[in-house]
């Protein structure tokens, strides 16, 4: 009989660590990419957009379609 400690699988600590990022995705269209910025104004929900929309983010808040 072996006498070997046990070991936790390393993969668990890191997949806690991931779960903790706020996953967004675009909302432009099909686009689907990760958005990381978000546009909210006072009483609307929020819009979430990535680098390559995140100019339509300004038009929300604008007000300007
Ligand atoms: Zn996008």
């Amino acid at each position: 009989m072996s006498d070997e400690p046990i070991k936790l699988a390393e993969g668990m600590t890191a997949a806690r660590q991931s779960g903790r990022i706020e996953n967004h995705v675009c909302e432009f269209d099909v686009c689907g990419k990760r958005a990381p910025f978000g546009f909210a104004k006072p009483r609307q929900p929020s819009h979430w957009l990535c680098f390559e929309h995140r100019e339509h983010g300004d038009s929300y808040l604008a007000g300007v379609r």
